[in-house]
């Protein structure tokens, strides 16, 4: 059941508490990962959530995002492409630029990453605050994609990432396993 998933998958989730500074509690999934059971519990899930929604191609967000999303693309059977932070992508790309707690970051995409109206699915790990999946919807746009969902494996709800993100998902769901 879907329960059953999620209490599988929390438990192999670790808090460590203040990194990568104070104050904040990183959630890390790297005991997830080395358990064969749970991570392909995870990749299968990811999978048929990619089916559901009808996807084209799968985006996964730099770097935690890369992890998850190319297994669940490769197990959908679809292609799988990288948004990755500035300067890491190869030929011309679209940009993203969003506010962090200091500062700014920018994220990339190339431009022929997708054929026009391609149904995009994007993955991540966490979603925090919103920001960075925020970029990531409106850059696909402007690549041409039509973004059909947003999963995550965790979604920390008190931080209000949901409601800062219903406009860039419009009607696409996000789902939080
Ligand atoms: P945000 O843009 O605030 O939603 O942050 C999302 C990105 O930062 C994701 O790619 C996460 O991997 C990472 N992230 C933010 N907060 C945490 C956290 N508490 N634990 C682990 N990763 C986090």
């Amino acid at each position: 059941t879907g329960a059953a998933l999620s209490d599988l998958l929390l438990s192999r989730i670790r808090d460590v508490a203040d990194y990568p500074k104070p104050g904040v509690m990183f959630k890390d999934i790297t005991p997830l990962l080395a358990d064969p059971e749970a991570f392909s519990a995870l990749v299968d899930a990811l999978a048929a959530l990619c089916r559901e929604r009808g996807a084209d191609k799968v985006v996964g967000l730099e770097a935690r995002g890369f992890i998850l999303g190319a297994p669940a693309a490769a197990r959908a059977g679809l292609g799988f492409v990288p948004v990755r932070k500035a300067g890491k992508l190869p030929g011309a790309t679209f940009g993203q630029t969003y506010e962090l707690e200091y500062g700014t970051a920018e994220i990339e995409v190339l431009t022929d990453a997708f054929v026009p109206g391609d149904k995009v699915i994007v993955i991540d790990d966490v979603l925090a605050t919103g920001g960075t999946a925020e970029a990531a919807l409106e850059l696909v746009r402007r690549a041409g994609g039509e973004v059909v969902g947003l999963a995550v494996l965790l979604e920390l709800g008190f931080l209000g990432g949901r409601d800062r993100l219903a406009k860039a998902l419009g009607d696409a769901p996000l789902d939080a396993l």
